[in-house]
């Protein structure tokens, strides 16, 4: 690095902001679960990595970037990260190419801005995690539950609004809940809402309390894109209700689907704003949150049938899992609970709800005995592991992050077993993982097509295909499957790259389009021609004439 550049960006750090070019900490940026060193033998790089302490600074590298960019020798781009955790999509990784990449870590600001607890508005920082914001509330007694991701407590919330992430708390689509933005487009210029502009008064508050703005929305510009860097961002909170149940509908019939497709569209049609999102499981994906893989961590290769029966029996798992909860005053979720029963009694299945008497009776027995009796009886053991994974799981739907969705990125890691349960990092402990996550109409052929699809093309790559439906809204579900492989095996890393490309591929032409892209996928799906990207390429050269800022990120021009 030019020691004329290190004194520039020196020059407008904040005293205790960093830069470093030190390859021993760059190199740990560039550690992802996708395995794109090994597969796309493209080198992704850093010149150097930034992390910032004001957010002022934001405003500061943009200008010196766009100074930089007309002189050869000192040129660079700025990519930004909030906690670096896009595990699956590219984890701390820039998208681009380019040799002079400068990565802006923004995990240091921290601060939450403003809490309002009449209207549980708040306004965050890039660095802020579910775990801080969890914490916050629960210091103060605010009622509101954090937009919980399987990702877990270090992930930053604006990032995953920014990736128009979700999760299964009652706002689940994440940018949905977003107010308010406030930030700097690439070229320097600072954005605040027309509304906040125009806002004559001390507080400029009513910003926060509407999305919408005045004139163009240009919020949106803001995520999955490469235009500006959110350096703040106002976020609705759902509030906690008196009374909450998650329901469990299991059935042993795989040709169930198609029938359970229209009940499920019914129940979020009925009881919107009361039943939060429905994730859908097949067998496969629910053995992968309780059971061990049969097959050793590091083998490549997909259980087999006997495997899967012996599995299956051993923990009842069903072919169909219905995932969902109930949100409401007490007399309501009582009485949606029992409408929702009726409602799923047409069909041959078991029906579990959190708050029953068993699953009441048997936490409070388990919680009455002593660790060293419930490790000695390995039924008690096994009882006591599912009961923990399940009350994690219902922890998660009340807004409280825990890391009980990340084991499933451990199903192929040779040292699986030997990670602390509460420590864990996909990236950082060297996981392979990839995601498709393709859009699929709530329509029930259309659901089994995908189901189909999905189950004859992973095992030709050796990939588990483990299949989960999450519900958008009753016309859309989003399916993620995890491509999880073991990243120490060259071959495993070509099979699931391979996989997720044909999936993509053949998957496009059966209407499966993806929601959110890989930073590998982003090089070579999107067509830089078409009227799409070619309007967002004018944008681009508007907002960002150098082209300093996330070279590559969602923009194949
Ligand atoms: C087991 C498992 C379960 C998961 N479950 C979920 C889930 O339920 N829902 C879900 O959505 N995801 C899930 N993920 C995927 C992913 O890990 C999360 O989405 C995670 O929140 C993204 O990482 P991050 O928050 O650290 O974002 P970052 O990596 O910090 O940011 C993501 C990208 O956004 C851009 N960006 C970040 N900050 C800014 C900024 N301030 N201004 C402009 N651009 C910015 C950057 O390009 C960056 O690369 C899961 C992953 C795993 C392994």
């Amino acid at each position: 690095m030019p020691p004329k550049l290190i004194a520039l960006i020196e020059k407008v750090l904040a005293t205790d902001s960093s830069l470093s070019f030190d390859p021993q900490k760059l190199s740990r940026f560039m550690l992802g679960t996708e395995g794109l060193e090994y597969f796309d033998k493209k080198q992704r790089r850093l010149m150097a990595v930034i992390t910032l302490t004001q957010s002022y600074e934001i405003k500061a590298l943009l200008d010196l970037a766009n100074q930089c960019a007309i002189d050869e020798t000192l040129a660079f781009s700025l990519y930004p990260i909030s906690t670096g955790q896009n595990w699956g999509y590219g984890t701390s990784q820039p998208a681009g190419l380019s040799k002079n990449i400068i990565l802006v870590d923004l995990g240091k600001l921290t601060d939450i801005k403003h809490f309002d607890s009449e209207l549980g508005l708040v306004t965050i920082e890039p660095g802020v995690t579910q775990q801080q914001l969890s914490d916050y509330l629960q210091l103060n007694n605010h009622d509101y539950m954090v937009p919980v991701t399987g990702a877990g407590p270090d992930c930053s919330i604006l990032a995953n609004a920014l990736e128009r992430g979700y999760g299964i708390t009652p706002y689940t689509d994440h940018f949905s809940a977003v107010t308010s933005i406030q930030g700097y487009w690439a070229n320097g210029r600072p954005y605040q809402s027309a509304v906040n502009e125009l806002d004559a008064s001390d507080d400029k508050f009513v910003d926060k309390t509407f999305k919408w703005g005045l004139g163009p929305y240009l919020e949106g510009l803001f995520t999955q894109s490469n235009l500006g860097i959110v350096s703040q961002m106002t976020i609705r909170l759902a509030k906690k209700k008196a009374d909450f149940t998650s329901f469990f509908i299991q059935m042993q019939d795989d040709a169930l689907l198609e029938e359970a497709v229209p009940l499920i569209r019914q129940v979020l049609q009925d009881y919107e704003g009361i039943v939060g999102s429905i994730n859908l499981m097949d067998q496969r994906r629910l053995l992968s949150m309780f059971a061990r893989n049969p097959k050793g961590n590091a083998t490549h290769q997909v259980m087999n049938n006997k495997e899967i029966k012996t599995l299956a029996n051993d923990l009842q798992a069903p072919s169909w899992t219905i995932v969902g909860s109930i949100y409401g005053s007490v007399g309501v979720v009582s009485a949606v609970k029992k409408e929702i029963d009726v409602i799923f009694k047409q069909l041959p299945c078991k029906r579990v709800y959190s708050n029953s008497l068993a699953i009441v009776l048997t936490n409070k027995v388990i919680n009455k005995l002593p660790d060293w009796l419930i490790i000695k009886i390995p039924i008690i053991a096994k009882v006591a592991e599912q009961l923990d994974s399940f009350n994690k799981g219902k922890e998660i739907m009340l807004g409280k992050p825990n890391k009980v969705a990340l084991k499933l990125a451990y199903w192929r890691h040779k040292g699986a077993q030997g990670f602390d349960k509460d420590k864990l990092s996909p990236g950082k402990d060297g996981c392979g993982l990839l995601w498709y996550a393709p859009l699929i109409t709530m329509k029930a052929n259309k659901m089994r097509e995908f189901v189909n699809f999905i189950r004859e093309t992973c095992p030709k790559f050796n990939i588990e295909p483990f299949i989960t439906f999450t519900n958008l809204k009753h016309d859309c579900v989003d399916s993620t499957i995890p491509i999880v492989f073991d990243l120490s095996n060259a071959q495993a890393v070509t099979d699931a790259h391979n996989c997720l490309k044909e999936l993509v591929e053949e998957g496009l032409k059966k209407g499966f389009v993806p929601y959110r892209l890989s930073i590998d996928q982003q090089q070579w799906l999107l067509n830089k021609d078409s009227d799409f990207w070619q309007t967002v390429d004018q944008l681009k050269t508007s907002l960002d004439p150098h082209n300093i800022l996330s070279q590559g990120r969602y923009n194949p021009n």
